[in-house]
């Protein structure tokens, strides 16, 4: 045992800990209770309590750690013992090499979520390309629903200065920290938010939108309870339940998504990967959009749906 984990359980009076001994009572304390990640969130934890990133232990190994450092280490490790992610114990997560603020208000953005922002990086940049009515100084407008810590609406404004996001949340808690990550990233000139459902918020805006893009909620509720303990107990359920087969917001964004779309504009949708052919299949029946693609991760599945919007020869009736 450690001397650092001595003054864990009580016995004072030791020499203080330096930094590698913490470190390693830390990794000892997560590890014993199975957390996978122990000696990585031990290091980030620690990292944070020494005032920067995990690079603060390699420069301090052999430092005693001053009593309420160590007091405050011991208070985050007991947090993360509980099961809290990481994320919210630290208040930030990186995405789209974006520091994000995050609180248990919001889902922590994942990293499967990129491949979300990198489609429709594509899509606008195809959407340039070939639609000459775009004026060189015109903006790209995208609706981000469901935008949480606003990780997909923040990193494409941070990404090209000629698109503007429309960020909407049914939850005011979420739009609040999404509104913080805008201004901690720059971009709040070019992303407005609105607090309601799905296409409540915007529901003048008919044919406006060149992109619909969204990861909305798509966890089956039967499976809800299986999920990963960290999720289950601490994410918030309005971000993760997507209904009796996962689908609903699916469903709804699809049916109701063409309306707002200027005709050939896109719609991508982050998926579950046993999800594929049943948005694609959604996105036929409504009989609104071109045949839909599935993209695939790094590991081969599905993780997006994208479809545009068919341009229809006016009818009359
Ligand atoms: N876009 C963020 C991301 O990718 O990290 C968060 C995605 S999270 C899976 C889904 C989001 O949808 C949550 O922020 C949740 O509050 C929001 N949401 C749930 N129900 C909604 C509804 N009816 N209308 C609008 N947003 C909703
Ligand atoms: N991928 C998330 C999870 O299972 C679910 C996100 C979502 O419902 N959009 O942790």
């Amino acid at each position: 045992m450690s001397g650092w984990e001595c003054q864990v359980v009580g016995d004072c009076g030791s020499k203080p800990a330096t930094v590698v001994q913490a470190l390693q009572g830390g990794t000892e304390i997560l590890g014993r209770l199975g957390i996978d990640s122990a000696r990585l969130d031990a290091e980030v934890l620690l990292g944070t309590v020494l005032g920067g990133g995990r690079e603060q232990i390699y420069l301090n190994y052999e430092m005693p750690l001053k009593i309420h450092d160590e007091e405050l280490y011991r208070r985050l490790l007991l947090r993360r013992t509980r099961g809290e992610p990481i994320a919210y114990i630290t208040g930030h997560r990186e995405f789209w090499s974006l520091d994000f603020y995050v609180t248990s208000e919001v889902l922590v953005p994942r990293p499967d979520t990129e491949l979300l922002v990198e489609a429709t990086l594509g899509l606008i940049e195809e959407t340039a390309s070939r639609d000459r009515s775009v004026e060189p100084d015109a903006k790209f407008q995208v609706l981000d629903l469901g935008t949480g810590c606003g990780a997909i609406g923040v990193s494409l404004a941070r990404e090209r200065g000629d698109v503007e996001v429309w960020a909407t949340d049914l939850s005011s808690n979420a739009l609040e920290v999404a509104r913080a990550n805008a201004k901690r990233h720059g971009v709040t000139e070019r992303i407005r938010f609105d607090q309601g459902d799905i296409f409540e918020p915007i529901k003048d805006r008919r044919a406006f939108f060149h992109g619909v893009v969204s990861n909305p909620p798509y966890v089956r509720r039967s499976e809800m309870e299986d999920l990963p303990r960290e999720v289950r107990d601490w994410e918030p359920k309005l971000a993760l339940d997507g209904g009796a087969d996962g689908l609903d917001f699916h469903r709804r964004i699809i049916e109701q998504g063409y309306l707002y779309l200027m005709d050939g504009g896109f719609m991508v949708l982050e998926i579950a990967p046993d999800m594929g052919e049943k948005v694609c299949h959604l996105f036929k029946s409504v009989g609104r959009y071109s045949k839909g693609s599935i993209h695939l991760d790094l590991a081969g599945r599905n993780r997006l749906v994208s479809a545009r919007k068919l341009s229809l020869p006016e009818t009359f009736d």
